[in-house]
């Protein structure tokens, strides 16, 4: 019985999962590469006045873009280089550190899924795109990352996105800017529209805690991944992208110092 409820359960939650595609996973995907980069990877190049926990926390807030009140608004185009240089240049004016320290994790965020969306994932359509960004999920959510073993279950549960690490006010000012530098025909983003969204990806991330839970373990991840490596779906094992994704944000943090 286990051996089918378990895949349908990964497909129930991929279809309910309120959004189109995250290139890589929220839950713990992309705390892990914030987690790296601020404390782990080989360059370790966050910045002093950078507070990591709050660094890693933002490195979910551009996946707002996928959930329904933003969708619905009209505010994806948030998912883009563009949007994160906005942020910055936004944070950097105002002089607040919190501000650049949020800019810089969702920089990381943009430059990692660039990574993987023009390499492993480039030729994977749905549903088979974010069933394999659930697999990784649950690989790092049980044994680390490829550099990292010592971060895992249940010490993920803990992070999640809140307002302080999107905070609406930064956003609605970098959505003016965007406006006026980029797309004028955009709408701006307000402070309702942040409130809504972030419960809603807080709510996804904590929803996706609970289904790596009733998975139990890494096995048929493991086995789902190798499985499309053979059948020549992925082009190769996930962990060097992962390494990669890692540089791509080290690479464009060094440009935001
Ligand atoms: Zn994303």
């Amino acid at each position: 019985m286990r051996r089918f409820l378990i895949p349908f359960l990964a497909l129930a939650f991929v279809i309910l999962m309120p959004r189109t595609a995250f290139p890589w996973g929220n839950a713990p995907t992309h705390f892990s590469i914030g987690n790296d980069l601020a404390n782990n990877h080989k360059y370790s190049i966050l910045p002093a006045t950078d507070s990591p926990q709050l660094f890693i926390r933002a490195n979910a807030c551009p996946d707002l873009a996928w959930t329904q009140t933003f969708k619905n608004a009209g505010l994806s185009y948030i998912h883009t280089l563009a949007f994160a240089d906005a942020l910055y240049y936004v944070a950097l004016e105002a002089g607040n550190s919190n501000w650049i320290t949020i800019a810089h994790g969702y920089g990381a965020h943009i430059a990692a899924d660039n990574t993987v969306h023009t390499t492993l994932l480039a030729n994977v359509d749905e549903p088979i795109h974010s069933l394999v960004e659930v697999s990784i999920d649950t690989i790092i959510y049980y044994n680390g990352t490829p550099i990292d073993h010592s971060k895992k279950h249940p010490a993920w549960k803990k992070i999640n996105v809140g307002i302080d690490a999107c905070d609406p006010d930064l956003f609605n000012r970098a959505s003016s800017r965007y406006k006026a530098d980029t797309d004028y025909t955009v709408p701006t983003i307000q402070w309702w529209n942040m409130q809504f969204a972030v419960l809603e990806l807080a709510s996804s991330i904590a929803a996706e805690y609970t289904y790596h839970e009733l998975k139990g373990n890494t096995d048929l991840s493991e086995a789902y991944l190798q499985s499309l490596v053979i059948q020549g779906v992925l082009p190769g094992p996930w962990e060097p992208v992962y390494q990669d994704s890692l540089d791509a944000a080290e690479i464009w943090i060094d440009f935001h110092y």
